[in-house]
């Protein structure tokens, strides 16, 4: 096992460099914080990922959640996980003091979670669990909710979950059919019905666990309008803030999955055995507007999920193939001369390469969004505002489906530089293949995401979302350009700026003309090509940075020197792709909408 399990010299060059976020201390919620304290959380970070989550790591999916017929018990070595990242305050890094938070910038939460994903999926879900089902709250709910829930959810005290999904209504949320009645006797809900797949739904690491719950209340209009967001606790909490009776939310089992083994995946019935009390966040019938919202940060820590696992398999197949001996140089017709470590062979190179820029693309594109939710988050400024908002909209279903798609390649790509040793559970990275199957699935299947980019993100407000990315996008090429060195880079970056911008007119003059299905039917290779020009502008973003800095005459020049081959291997062995997708759009391909189910 590799004991790195990230590139933290290449993190902080993205922090610092790149995405200067430096910047943020001018806004006042962050004013206490500075470079030393932002590097001193990223070190930590990386500190207990690699002592604490790491080692568990193989642990945990041996042992697996295991449930008795009534409790669940989390495996044994997240005790320890938990009551660690409690004490550190990892719960709750970004939120307010007043809350037992540090004020941390969301691009530092980014780092961190990360870090623990890399080191264990399974376990940092947990934690993030309890961040989300709050954050839902202090969003949304009314003070009573916030004085009850919100410090012993960010605290770690207590656990949370995201209650959406039920079994016949997975990607058709509007299909939910869990209900909440007013109580006669009180300001609460009664609520029945079952959720499946439900992460962290239940486990002993904590006395309690708060389910934020997609329901319908008596009366709703049928479908998403009619869909209402209520807490849920698996105990009742007093006014006093003090633990009540068991609230009946049982569980009906747990999954035996693929992947993600340590994590309690659990089926919850909701009232079936004895009242089972909710209360209402917000206002009836927004509650999955609200959900979505939250929903955006899960899809990006998805995002950030899927490639935290393609790091940790990287960096487990760098380390084999520098120490696995195998066959000799090509042009070495000696049988007696030593062996060679797989490394010096160019095609296990290509495969690393490919990981690598993979991981640097994609860890671009995601910390760039963390630095515009945090601009968003603070500036006073209302246009600035509504431009990150639009980016974030139209980066969001990237993040989330194009990195799960590909970290799920990067991880093949590791595994074959390990031989038949990586067909084994020997090594983690068969695990880390395993585990990451799922981020292509949940939080909305990628096909969906796709749909969402297309459908939905392109025609935003007139095509306005599309356009601020590609301004972004022309405004970095037009600094690259200005760069000897980088000119034929950001050309070919321009080119395919060119295609997409020409495939998104042609594909809208398709959904103008009223032709919906087959506006919609490419719509996962447009996501793919979408993505690919967002990458490929990410890896320029980052060539130019280190250009400059071999320019000043930067001391760390094989750092740079290897940032702008990646840059290199991504936009010319890479990016080229999206130009056969562009063909392809352009030339209305309709074979899978047309193609009749009975045919199969
Ligand atoms: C390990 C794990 C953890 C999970 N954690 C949670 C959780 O914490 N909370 C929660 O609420 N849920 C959770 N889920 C559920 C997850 O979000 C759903 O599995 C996911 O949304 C897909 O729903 P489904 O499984 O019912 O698949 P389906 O909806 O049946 O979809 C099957 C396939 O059909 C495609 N499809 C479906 N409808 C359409 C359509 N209209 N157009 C085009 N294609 C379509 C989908 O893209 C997918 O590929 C989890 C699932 C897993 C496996």
């Amino acid at each position: 096992m590799s004991d790195k399990l990230a590139d933290m010299r290449f993190i902080r060059f993205l922090l610092y460099e790149v995405n200067k976020i430096e910047e943020l201390l001018q806004y006042p919620y962050h004013e206490d914080h500075s470079r030393e304290t932002f590097d001193m959380a990223i070190d930590a970070a990386y500190d207990l990922a690699r002592e604490v989550f790491w080692p568990a790591f193989q642990e945990m999916d041996r042992e697996g959640a295991v449930f008795d017929g009534s409790h669940v018990a989390a495996p044994k070595a997240m005790h320890e996980i938990w009551r660690q990242c409690k004490e550190g305050g990892w719960f709750a890094p970004n939120v307010c003091y007043d809350f037992g938070g540090q004020q941390f910038p969301l691009s530092i939460l980014a780092v961190t979670s990360f870090l623990f994903s890399a080191g264990n999926s399974s376990a940092a879900m947990y934690v993030n669990g309890a961040w989300g089902a709050a954050h839902l709250i202090e969003s949304f709910g009314n003070e009573d909710l916030k004085a009850r829930y919100l410090q012993p959810l960010y605290g770690g005290e207590w656990g949370g979950t995201m209650a959406l999904t039920e079994p016949d209504a997975g990607t058709s949320l509007g299909d939910i059919t869990t209900t909440a009645v007013k109580a006669p006797d009180g300001d609460h809900y009664l609520i029945r019905g079952t959720k499946r797949f439900i992460s962290s739904g239940d486990h002993d690491l904590a006395e309690n666990i708060i389910h934020p719950v997609l329901v319908r209340l008596e009366g709703a209009p049928p479908g998403v309008k009619g869909i209402s967001l209520v807490v849920v606790p698996k105990r009742r909490v007093n006014a006093d803030g003090t633990l009540g009776e068991f609230n009946n939310v049982v569980t009906a089992g747990i999954e035996h999955k693929m992947g993600l083994r340590g994590q309690a995946t659990a089926t919850l019935m909701f009232g079936e055995q004895g009242e089972c009390h909710g209360w209402l966040i917000g206002e009836p019938n927004k509650g999955l507007s609200y959900m979505f919202q939250l929903m955006n940060h899960a899809r990006v820590f998805t995002g950030i999920q899927a490639v935290a696992g393609a790091s940790a398999a990287y960096h487990c197949a760098v380390q084999y193939a520098r120490e696995r001996l195998q066959g000799r140089e090509i042009t070495n017709k000696d049988p007696l001369s030593p062996q060679i470590p797989i490394i010096s062979h160019a095609d296990v190179r290509r495969m690393l390469l490919q990981q690598k820029a993979f991981i640097e693309g994609a860890l671009g594109m995601i910390l760039f969004c963390a630095k515009v939710a945090d601009r968003m988050q603070n500036t006073t400024d209302e246009e600035e505002k509504k431009t990150c908002n639009l980016l974030l909209e139209t980066l969001t279903p990237c993040c989330k489906a194009h990195v799960s798609d590909e970290a799920f390649k990067s991880i093949t790509a590791a595994l074959q530089c390990f031989g038949g040793a990586g067909f084994c559970e020997e090594f983690p990275v068969a695990q880390l293949l395993r585990d990451n199957k799922v981020f292509s699935i949940y939080e909305g299947a990628n096909g969906i995401q796709a749909m969402d980019l297309l459908g939905r993100k392109v025609p935003m407000e007139a095509g306005a979302a599309v356009r601020a990315l590609m301004t972004e996008i022309g405004k970095n090429i037009a600094e690259a350009s200005a760069l000897e060195a980088l000119k034929p880079l950001a050309d070919k970056v321009q080119e395919v700026q060119n295609a997409v911008i020409d495939v998104t007119m042609h594909l809208g003059a398709i959904g103008m003309s009223g032709e919906v299905n087959l506006y919609i039917c490419n719509a996962t290779a447009y996501l793919a090509m979408f993505s690919q020009l967002v990458m490929g502008w990410q890896h320029l973003v980052q060539a130019t940075a280190a250009q400059q800095a071999l320019d000043a005459g930067a001391d760390d020049a094989d750092f740079y020197k290897a940032k702008l081959e990646t840059a290199r291997f991504y936009i010319n062995t890479t990016m080229p792709h999206t130009l056969a997708t562009a063909q392809v759009l352009k030339a209305v391909e309709r074979t899978a909408l047309d193609y009749p189910p009975d045919w199969f």
